[in-house]
């Protein structure tokens, strides 16, 4: 079975959501299919609960009644029949009186987690009757049944797989099996959920439970880019993907995948597919365990970096001078995302700036300290491992005219870093995507 998964603006309108329904019936084969809320209800719910925190109802309610607006008139556009029309409408005034109950009481984040799981109970509905409506065997099954975390927050995959297992026995023979993305109860059977964006967590999380032969993330781009479009002229989607270099590039903005949604399914081995709901027919990306070997699949970078460099005479032959200035960094909650030592210094870039001032002052016990704010990672992602020749020289030959604070090779096989200024950056990603992508056609 496959799953796919659908983001907001996939099922944004009443049209959009007919365009789905074809989709996942397409291969006339059991599909199971993840929804996210329609684009923009999330935040308005998280708008709602602002209110409520405020303790200011007349703003909730406002807020609540253009949602019911809105999704009211959705009604008549997507379905077809008066039966169905009033079935949804008396679903939707119930979600919508369910919502304004909040206005009343107390308000704490659990009530602001039921209020923001709503988007995707409505969306999901508004799916299963549409399908139901159009023949289709369709059944919708409750998220809030079978998504878990435990007391670490983290998913409870041995719970979720045992109780997804019971619901598709009780529902065998179905042709769609629809679920809410974002949304579980945590280990106290609170209504909890992933993390805002979390719907691809849910499709990878059931993909792995089902396990499922492959994962759809269904999106409104054609895939991962293998360089910043926006910066670039003429970047291409990238066809294939390891696990690695996907969680490579996740880190650098390439927000199409967080690198943990991506993980149960790396662990089940099942492959991820990210597709284009505005062009279907695209071959998207594939990410799988494969590695292809000796080539080069993106590059991509992050602005806002601080360099800080520590240098003292102490740290040569010293042993446990990394643990003290990295133990700094870790006080004040501030990851490390590069290095660089010699044997008298080591540099190292954040992208976290809140606390530079103090850890500047703590460091400076140890050593002589310089910070370098305003600079960008530029990272060249694919199959470099140190084997392999030539790529190291060309990415190296890319930068030539451009001045490099850090560079990381090494760290992993598949990736090399550079540091540079911001203002280098459009440079620096035009060049290595020219060099690089050159040796590639050739
Ligand atoms: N609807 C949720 C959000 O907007 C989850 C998701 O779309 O993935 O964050
Ligand atoms: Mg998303």
């Amino acid at each position: 079975m496959k799953v796919m998964k659908f983001g907001g603006t996939s099922v944004g309108s009443p049209e959009r959501m007919k365009n789905v329904a074809s989709l996942v019936t397409a291969s006339g084969k059991p599909t199971f299919v993840v929804l996210s809320a329609m684009s923009g209800t999330t935040n308005s719910l998280v708008e709602v609960s602002d209110y409520l925190y405020k303790k200011n109802p007349e703003g909730a309610n406002e807020v609540i009644n253009q949602l019911e607006k809105k999704y009211m008139q959705h009604v008549g556009e997507l379905l077809a029949t008066d039966e169905w029309q009033a079935k949804t409408r008396e679903f939707l005034a119930e979600e919508f009186n369910f919502l304004r109950s909040f206005t009343k009481d107390l308000f704490t984040s659990f009530e602001e987690k039921t209020i923001v799981a709503q988007g995707e109970v409505i969306s999901t509905r508004m799916m299963v009757n549409y399908l139901q409506e159009q023949g289709v065997k369709a059944v919708l099954l409750d998220a809030l049944d079978f998504m878990r975390t435990d007391k670490n927050s983290e998913p409870d995959l041995s719970f979720i797989r045992e109780h997804l297992s019971h619901l598709m026995e009780a529902h065998s023979g179905q042709q769609i099996y629809i679920t809410q993305g974002f949304i579980c109860r945590n280990a106290y059977g609170e209504i909890d959920n992933l993390q805002r964006g979390g719907s691809d967590y849910t499709a990878s999380l059931i993909g792995a439970a089902l396990p499922a032969e492959e994962i759809q993330i269904w999106t409104d781009i054609d895939g991962m880019h293998n360089n910043d479009p926006r910066v670039v002229e003429k970047t291409e989607a990238v066809r294939q993907l390891n696990f690695e270099e996907a969680a490579e590039l996740a880190y650098f903005g390439a927000k199409i995948l967080h690198p943990t949604c991506v993980q149960p399914a790396k662990y089940a081995g099942i492959p991820v597919r990210l597709k284009n709901t505005m062009d279907p027919q695209a071959e998207g990306t594939l990410i799988d365990n494969e590695i292809e070997h000796g080539r080069i699949k993106a590059i991509a970078a992050k602005d806002n970096i601080t360099a800080i460099k520590i240098k003292s005479s102490r740290m040569l032959l010293a042993t446990g001078f990394l643990r003290k200035v990295f133990e700094i960094f870790e006080s004040y909650q501030t990851p490390i995302d590069m290095i660089a030592t010699s044997e008298v210094g080591v540099s190292m870039s954040i992208d976290n700036d809140s606390h530079v001032g103090e850890i500047v002052d703590e460091l400076k016990k140890y050593g002589t300290v310089s910070v370098d704010a305003d600079m960008c990672i530029v990272c060249v992602v694919g199959d470099l491992d140190w084997n392999n020749v030539g790529f190291e020289t060309w990415a190296l030959d890319a930068m030539k005219s451009i001045p490099v604070r850090m560079i990381s090779y090494g760290g992993s096989n598949y990736n090399i870093s550079f540091l540079i200024r911001k203002e280098d950056k459009q440079r620096a990603l035009q060049s290595l995507s020219d060099v690089l992508f050159e040796h590639e056609h050739k």
